[in-house]
């Protein structure tokens, strides 16, 4: 199911996760909860529900022109690039280089930094659109 896109990403072996067990606010929790299951308020999934080709869900808060998923969400939109450079300084031990690797490191280490970034993402997003 193309919905599950990062969830198959990530998910490779079945077992708890370990950002269910750390102490998360239930809205951490559901952010950490919807990037992992494709369910985040992105093009990419809202163009689903209208009928819109995979190729058209295009980000509406850059300039980019590209698809609007989970991975152009939270390493590659400009318009988060403040933010998220917020969060480099913030992990400096994290390599940044592989946003797929990133992501799967991010979720294991660092859950709860993950998510207010995720938060803060959908609110400067939410604020744009
Ligand atoms: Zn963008």
């Amino acid at each position: 199911m193309p919905k599950l896109r990062t969830y198959k990403l990530l998910k490779t072996e079945f077992c708890t996760e370990p950002y269910v067990k750390k102490f998360l606010s239930r809205k951490q929790r559901s952010s950490i909860a919807r990037i992992r299951c494709g369910t985040l308020p992105l093009e990419v999934e809202r163009g689903r529900y209208r009928n819109i080709p995979a190729d058209r869900r295009i980000c509406k808060v850059c300039n980019s022109n590209v698809t609007e998923d989970e991975i152009h969400f939270l390493f590659l939109c400009n318009r988060y690039s403040v933010r998220r450079n917020e969060l480099r300084r913030e992990l400096t031990s994290v390599n940044f280089d592989s946003p797929e690797e990133t992501l799967k490191e991010l979720l294991i280490s660092n859950p709860k930094t993950l998510a207010n970034f995720i938060i803060d993402c959908l609110r400067i997003r939410q604020d744009v659109i």
